[in-house]
């Protein structure tokens, strides 16, 4: 094992809050390595900045580039998807904030390996949840959550709690949720929505994709299943209220009666210095929430116009690989939609259709590798074959 912290995906969102946080402490933290997908001048620019031992990107084709932009840095470089989970395996902690299924091979690479493991990359979870925390019990691996909801609820829960119990005295979990940009939207124009317009959320700075997920919120469909695997809480006990001003991060609801919630500034930092810092608390460079005059309100969620929550609850009631089977197709379907190619209303028709297709197979179980990666795979293709049939009808 080595020294320090890898930080999959540096050059996110997720990880300049990261580096963001970790800059501000009075003594640095060793670094492993900072990972990218091809952006090797965006790579560079950090590494020099922060020093880490390695830096590593994902696409080969950027190897060139990030040698000549470090070279005499003393920082080694290497690249390819097996350097990504080389590095993950290595560091004594892993910061997995790689976006969608790509994170899914090095994150479990640091679990298997023992790691503590600081989780922002829920699609991972999501399709495997399963295993994940099969491979954490065995390893002795620690997960734990900086998605704002999850790093919530981690921090409303008894001291010394480890995910994958099932917390004592816990009736069931509330997530908030935004609403997003689409909240007050009606159906019709919604359906025409364009990815400026989905990526512009009303309270949080993030990457394309988790912000198009907020707009459909088929990122609260991901999160109920995330939050099913890491709390060990039935899918039903986990409930889910719009909370436009994301003040309060969600709640935990005690036995008794209690109403456990964490408040805070929209600011990804507040949860990422929380998990960095554990047991300790340090600083994050966010403002404190302002509490005169704030205005705290809850809405349940219309069903009929974000069906995507409602293919999540679905697909994780069907268990087995079909919430692998949802984040590949919403995957897909979500990069058309960026891409021009999808309206924003088909992506949860494309959906829709790929899960109904799985409906009239035996789906496989979840907690082997291959199987998740063979679902994974059919999904695509599931969804770039309903995608065609759409663009021509
Ligand atoms: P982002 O798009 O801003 O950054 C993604 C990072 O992953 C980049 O560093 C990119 O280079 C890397 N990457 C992308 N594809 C890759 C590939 N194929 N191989 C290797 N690396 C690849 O995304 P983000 O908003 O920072 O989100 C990251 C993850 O954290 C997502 O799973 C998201 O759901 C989750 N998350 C994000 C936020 C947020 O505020 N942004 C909050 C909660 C959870
Ligand atoms: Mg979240």
């Amino acid at each position: 094992m080595s020294e320090g912290l890898a930080i999959l995906g540096a050059t996110g969102s997720v990880g300049r809050s990261t580096l963001d946080v970790l800059a501000r402490q009075p003594s640095a933290m060793p670094l492993h390595a900072l990972t990218a997908h091809s952006n090797a001048a965006a790579l560079a620019d950090l590494c020099l900045a922060h020093r880490p031992r390695f830096a590593v990107i994902a696409d080969p084709a950027g190897e060139p580039a990030l040698r000549d932009a470090l070279s005499g840095a003393g920082i080694a470089v290497r690249s390819g998807a097996a350097a990504l989970v080389e590095v993950a395996a290595e560091a004594e902690s892993v910061l997995s904030a790689i976006v969608g299924a790509a994170g899914l091979l090095p994150t479990l690479a640091a679990v298997q390996a023992g790691r503590r493991v600081i989780v922002a990359n829920k699609e991972p979870l999501v399709m495997a949840g399963e295993l994940f925390l099969a491979e954490a019990q065995a390893s002795g691996a620690e997960l734990i959550p900086v998605d704002s909801e999850h790093n919530a609820i981690f921090q409303c829960l008894p001291a010394g709690y480890r995910c994958g119990q099932r917390p004592d005295g816990v009736k069931k979990l509330i997530l908030t949720a935004s609403g997003g940009p689409f909240r007050e939207w009606d159906l019709s124009a919604m359906r025409d929505a364009t990815p400026a317009q989905a990526v512009a959320h009303p309270n949080w700075d993030m990457g394309a994709k988790i912000s198009v997920d907020s707009a459909t919120m088929m990122n609260k469909g991901l999160e109920v299943i995330e939050a099913h695997w890491l709390f060990a809480m039935p899918h039903e006990a986990i409930e889910v209220v719009v909370h436009p001003q994301s003040t309060v991060h969600s709640l935990v609801v005690y036995r008794d009666g209690s109403l456990l919630a964490q408040m805070g500034a929209p600011d990804m930092r507040i949860p990422l210095a929380h998990a960095l810092g554990l047991p300790e608390r340090i600083a994050s460079g966010a403002d404190s929430l302002d509490l005169i005059g704030a205005d705290l309100r809850f809405e349940a969620v219309d069903m009929t116009r974000f069906p995507c929550l409602r293919l999540a609850r679905e697909a994780i009631a069907t268990g087995l690989t079909a919430p692998a089977i949802l984040n590949a197709a919403n995957e897909v379907a979500v990069e058309a939609f960026l891409g021009g190619r999808l309206a924003f209303g088909q992506i949860a028709e494309v959906i829709a259709a790929v899960l109904e297709t799985a409906a009239g197979r035996a789906l496989p179980a979840a907690t082997e590798l291959q199987a998740v990666l063979a679902m994974d795979d059919w999904a695509r293709q599931q969804a770039t074959t309903t995608m065609k049939g759409l663009v021509q009808a």
